[in-house]
């Protein structure tokens, strides 16, 4: 099992670490700030840097098949580090940041249309959700409005840890019908916004929404009868 630092501090770029399995299907270290693809946020790239200075590209970053091992995808034809081998893991933080402020966005969106989710992807700096949102009448310009106040607020985000069973006991923290939160493990994380919104999220977020920046609301299409998509974008940072 890799110790995840990024669960509770995703501003860290980078880490010390040692490899302790090492395959063009994946390094496995002890430790790592790499974020693995899963609940709609991709894995992030970035480098492992050896002793030597040699720096090992990482093109993607995923779970092994236990959920608990992650492994670091080398780019094809990457120099692999040896087991034993002291690395110094450093993520693609201009990637990671756009991601993060994407991500949060994407909590403050769910506020603005508080409507069951069932799906979601988070991109560059952009994102997209889609809600059941029944007979109710999704206004492009009045999310848009709505949720740029959100941000300005610039409420604080953080997280806690509760048991499994304190989740099940709340169902109604779970927003997202299609993505179960990730339990399983005896506690789950939850990701709370200032006075705004509170749910079960192990992705990574920035720590206050005003780092998200000005959001500029794409789209909304229509999925399916009572299915809405709307696409978010963010202003460079
Ligand atoms: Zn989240």
């Amino acid at each position: 099992m890799t110790e995840a630092l990024f669960r509770d501090d995703s501003y860290a770029a980078w880490t010390e670490a040692v490899a302790l399995a090492s395959g063009p299907g994946g390094i496995v270290l002890d430790r790592t700030v790499f974020y693995p693809r899963g609940g709609g946020q991709g894995g992030d790239k970035g480098a492992l840097v050896l002793d030597d200075g040699t720096a090992v590209p990482i093109a993607d970053t995923v779970y092994d098949a236990d959920r608990a091992t992650i492994l670091h995808v080398p780019a094809e034809g990457a120099a692999l580090p040896r087991p034993g081998a002291r690395v110094t893991a450093r993520i693609d933080w201009e990637l990671r940041f756009r991601r993060m402020r994407a991500h949060t966005a994407l909590h403050l969106l769910s506020v603005v249309a508080p409507y069951p989710v069932t799906g979601g992807s988070v991109g560059d700096a952009e994102g997209r959700l889609d809600f059941d949102s029944g007979e109710a009448v999704l206004d492009k310009a009045e999310v848009e409005r709505r949720l740029n106040e959100l941000i300005a607020l610039d409420r604080a985000v953080t997280h806690r840890w509760i048991a499994d069973e304190e989740l099940e006991a709340n169902p109604g923290l779970i927003k997202t019908m299609s993505v179960k939160p990730p339990m399983g493990t005896g506690r789950v994380r939850l990701i709370a916004i200032e006075g705004l919104d509170l749910q079960p999220c192990g992705g990574t977020h920035v720590k206050r929404t005003g780092e998200i920046g000005r959001a500029s609301v794409r789209g909304i299409e229509k999925k399916g009868r009572i299915n809405r998509r709307v696409r978010i974008a963010l202003s460079p940072a």
